[in-house]
């Protein structure tokens, strides 16, 4: 059984640890653009250069470069039970794209889960946590900027995969202990009742 999914939420929700946690558990390659693009800033590689002056203003990198990369990635890196995107995609374009994409590898996205971390919390998290990180992206102004782009650019695809029948929408506001637990056994149920889909 081949496993796609896609894990998306904001700057902070916890969506990075809780990816790496569903690979884990599903056994599947967790594949995360923030992480993809820092690690090729910090060998200075010719697709580090170009990122980091969006990657610094806390804009998105364009879909050209983010889908090239992505792609190059998951085909070096894929395994026989499939993966865990995090942090991609981040826009209705690379959805819809990476959708066809798929389809023409007979394959699928068979769920998106959302990590939904209400924005009390999220400032809170921020002021704390994030600002700690040492990224060169967590500066407060840089983090609202973030905020803002992923409301306006990404929450659109709650709509996209829920049409889809796909979308698992969680809160993020407990312990990530509680939340993991939450979301693997939202998965296990998602995939007994729905076998038709995988
Ligand atoms: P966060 O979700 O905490 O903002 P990430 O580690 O997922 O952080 O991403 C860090 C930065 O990398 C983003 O702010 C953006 O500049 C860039 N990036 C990551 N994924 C994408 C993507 N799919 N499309 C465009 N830019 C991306």
């Amino acid at each position: 059984m081949n496993l796609n999914f896609i894990v998306f939420g904001a700057p902070c929700s916890g969506k990075g640890t809780q990816s790496i946690r569903i690979a884990e558990r599903f056994d599947l390659i967790h594949v995360s653009t923030g992480e993809l693009f820092r690690n090729e800033i910090k060998h200075n590689t010719k697709i580090g250069q170009i990122v980091q002056s969006y990657i610094d203003k806390g804009s998105l990198v364009p879909d050209q470069i983010v889908l090239r990369e992505i792609y190059k990635t998951a085909s070096l890196r894929k395994n026989r039970h499939g993966f865990v995107f995090d942090g991609f995609p981040r826009t209705l374009h690379q959805a819809i794209t990476l959708d066809k994409s798929l389809s023409n590898k007979g394959l699928h996205i068979n769920l998106a889960i959302y990590i939904d971390v209400e924005n009390h919390e999220l400032i809170n998290r921020l002021n704390k946590r994030c600002v700690d990180s040492g990224r060169t992206d967590d500066s407060l102004d840089i983090i609202r900027k973030r905020i803002e782009i992923f409301q306006e650019q990404t929450i659109p695809l709650i709509n996209y995969y829920e049409a889809q029948g796909k979308l698992i929408m969680l809160s993020g506001m407990e312990s990530i202990q509680a939340v993991s637990v939450s979301i693997i056994s939202a998965i296990e149920k998602f995939l007994s009742s729905n076998p038709q889909k995988f």
